[in-house]
């Protein structure tokens, strides 16, 4: 039985009256439903009626809505999971299973391609439904003994991925700080075979700084917990988290609901499945290890006013695992090292990852692809990271809004039933206000870079030592001229120029606009995006930086020399060679993005909207106010438009048939003729007047929503 108990078919009067009752009580389990389906209110109504009994999934015709419950319900054991395997989608209560069976049945029978895409808010409980539904593959799939190992692999990558890519935050205890699409292959058979993994845009700049309350990535207070004596003794590291400054700026190295030593051996022991060899691991730990060092390299003035390092004890541990960086490193500023480092590492590591997952025969296989990726966000500071991240999510509703309009229409005309254009917001102008070539956004973001760092200067002597007698080296650091431009471009110029270049645009919020009173006035370091979930305020302080995110050719060349092999594959010689400017961060992750959405475009879509329930990751607890604003972002009034504007319910003429042949004499108990013709009589003897009904060609009869056949929710259950 499901755990969700909603009430099935049932056409007597008194279990319809239960089922009204029922409706009362727990809401309707497809917002398609709902009597007023402009109403915000009612949406959250039936939001909160559900939650509130526990009924986390709601459905928007094929979309499923998930609201966080922030506690262990009983609905992902193995007999649900079997539950929902191979049974039709509006049989059984919304579930994450319904989407994740629904995907791979239509894969199995049609041999195409298909993705979810998960989105919502930070701690919306993304990456857990992401889990779940590579878990449920992994139980309902069938497998062989041989490919249990890519089965494990595909488990396993989770924990190692999280250990590097999550990290604490003051919204999510386990936040993934990178975007992520994984591929499941399936062979003809339907067993999983292999996978691919793509990741977006990790947050490096953790790993040099964390906010009040948060913390750096996982794996540094794993290894500082739980490796073991003669590990840590080798890297040259202590237990104790707060001798290291890259770990306590946040102040919450212990956290409750995190059991660093635990997980650590998880992702060890994962670690051997992923077919990572000893040395490998060795290499990994040993970089781990050097940015803890370089976090506490300390800099004092010279007499000149330039920094020297004060202690060489943290060089020498990092010149024993990066030999021979331990001298080059003072030429470049600490915290650029530590991030371009630990950045690669983790490309590294899903590529490593991707390499055991690899499926080498070349049989032709079809693909699931889980998208995890950061939603919409908007925190009292808004950086370069927020702006990728709200592109991404502008992108990504492009794509949702476009490919539901195309599929709805295209399912209309295939059955011959006219379509009527439905008015919606196209949010192509915001994407274009930000990535079109030569005048949106990211191409007015100057793409090279005076970073004078603030009288960083470094010491070095002719030998590459560190010395006493001080040289200023600064320039050497910029010796690359490409990167040597003094003057040309700051985060203000840069303000100046989106503001006399995409000023006017309707998505821009002027400054000379914002002052006028209807509006709060934007500060002198900000500029201001209409999104289609709303406004944002982003702080340009730091954008060119971010997005330069250069590392010196010197730099490059000390560590592609590195004994540790993952950092020599890291920062391949060939870049060297390549003398032409690196794209800038966000031209990178545009292309990238354009990547994502071709992929996605060419397979058929499912959707998880994830819904954050309340700030204090309490269970039961609805906050209408943070519901409401999310409701709104992730358009979800604006996809149930979608699926409304037309007929609402459509059902293949067997299936309707089937479940509601009882109500027309004709029907029942057999109809012997074809389908589609009982389901004529059957719909014209309830009384359906002809707008309200259409039959398509093929294979659907489509309901007009306003004459509903019964007056339950569950009616449309097929
Ligand atoms: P996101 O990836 O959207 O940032 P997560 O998936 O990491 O969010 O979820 C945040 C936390 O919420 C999880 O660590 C877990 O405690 C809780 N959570 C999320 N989804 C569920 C669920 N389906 N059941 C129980 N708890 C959940
Ligand atoms: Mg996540």
């Amino acid at each position: 039985m499901p755990a969700e108990k909603e009430e099935v078919e049932d056409n007597t009067d008194a279990n319809m009256e239960g089922a009204l009752i029922a409706r009362d009580r727990v809401g309707v389990q497809d917002f398609v439903l709902l009597d007023s389906h402009t109403s915000e209110t009612a949406f959250l109504n039936n939001l909160r009626k559900r939650y509130q009994e526990n009924l986390i999934y709601t459905y928007i015709g094929t979309l499923l809505v998930s609201v966080n419950p922030y506690k262990e319900l009983d609905i992902y054991t193995v007999t649900q999971m079997q539950l929902y395997r191979g049974v039709n989608f509006f049989e059984l209560p919304p579930h994450l299973y319904a989407i994740a069976d629904n995907a791979y049945r239509v894969m199995c029978s049609e041999y195409n391609n298909h993705f979810i895409l998960i989105s919502g808010e930070s701690g919306a409980g993304k990456t857990e439904a992401s889990k779940k539904i590579l878990q449920y593959y992994a139980v309902t799939c069938p497998t062989t003994e041989q490919l249990q190992i890519v089965r494990d692999r595909l488990l396993l990558s989770n924990p190692v991925l999280e250990a590097f890519g999550n990290a604490k935050t003051l919204r999510n205890d386990n936040s993934s700080r990178f975007g992520k699409y994984m591929d499941i292959q399936f062979d003809f058979k339907g067993a999983p075979v292999g996978g691919h993994i793509l990741s977006y845009l990790i947050e490096k700049s953790r790993v040099v700084h964390q906010n009040h309350g948060e913390r750096n990535f996982h794996i540094f207070y794993q290894l500082l917990e739980g490796g073991d004596k003669d590990l840590l003794c080798w890297l040259g590291l202590e237990r104790n988290p707060q001798k290291y400054a890259y770990l306590i700026q946040g102040r919450c190295a212990k956290v409750f609901s995190i059991n660093d030593k635990n997980d650590w051996k998880i992702v060890r022991k994962a670690f051997s499945i992923i077919d990572f060899t000893e040395k490998d691991i060795e290499h990994l730990f040993g970089i781990v290890a050097s940015v803890l060092h370089l976090g506490n390299i300390q800099f004092e003035e010279d007499s000149n006013g330039h920094a020297i390092i004060r202690d060489g004890t943290q060089i020498k541990w990092i010149s024993k695992v990066l030999s021979p960086l331990n001298v080059d490193l003072a030429f470049y500023a600490r915290d650029a090292v530590a991030k371009a480092i630990y950045g690669r590492t983790f490309t590294w590591l899903v590529n490593k990852i991707n390499g055991s997952l690899a499926n080498k025969d070349s049989t032709r296989k079809t693909v699931i692809g889980l998208l995890d990726i950061y939603g919409f966000e908007v925190l009292d500071t808004n950086s370069f990271e927020q702006f990728c991240i709200n592109y991404c999510n502008e992108k990504l509703q492009q794509l949702l809004i476009e490919m539901t309009l195309k599929a709805e229409q295209e399912e209309y005309e295939l059955e011959g039933i006219e379509w009527e254009p439905i008015p919606y917001f196209n949010n192509k102008i915001i994407c274009d206000l930000v990535e079109q070539k030569h005048k949106g956004i990211i191409s007015i973001l100057p793409s090279s870079l005076v970073v004078l760092r603030n009288n960083i200067a470094l010491n070095i002597s002719d030998e590459g030592e560190v010395c006493s007698e001080q040289r200023v080296i600064w320039c050497l650091l910029f010796q690359d001229e490409e990167c040597l431009r003094p003057g040309e471009a700051t985060d203000l110029s840069f303000l100046e120029k989106l503001e006399e270049k995409v000023g006017d645009h309707a998505h821009f919020v002027t400054r000379k606009l914002a002052d006028q009173k209807t509006r709060k006035s934007i500060d002198w370091v900000d500029f201001r995006l209409l999104h289609y979930a709303g406004e944002v305020t982003y702080c340009a302080v730091g954008f060119l930086e971010k997005n330069n995110d250069l590392l010196y050719r010197n730099l490059k060349e000390v560590l592609c020399n590195s004994k540790n092999g993952i950092i020599r594959d890291c920062f391949l010689l060939s870049e060297l060679d390549n003398r032409r400017r690196p794209e800038t961060v966000a031209t990178q992750f545009k292309n990238s993005l354009t990547s994502l959405i071709e992929i996605l475009m060419s397979k058929e879509p499912s959707y998880v909207r994830c819904i954050k329930p309340n700030e204090n990751k309490e269970p039961g607890k609805f906050d209408d106010y943070l519901i409401r604003h999310q409701v709104k972002y992730l358009g979800l009034m604006e996809h149930l438009r979608v699926r409304r504007a037309g007929f609402a319910y459509r059902r293949k003429y067997e299936l309707f048939l089937q479940r509601y042949k009882s109500l027309c004499p004709a029907t029942w108990p057999h109809w012997h003729g074809p389908a589609a013709e009982g389901v004529e009589r059957l719909i014209k003897h309830i009384g359906y007047k002809p707008e309200e009904y259409k039959l398509g060609r093929f294979i659907n009869g489509f309901i007009n929503r306003k004459k509903p056949l019964c007056p339950e929710n569950t009616e449309f259950v097929q």
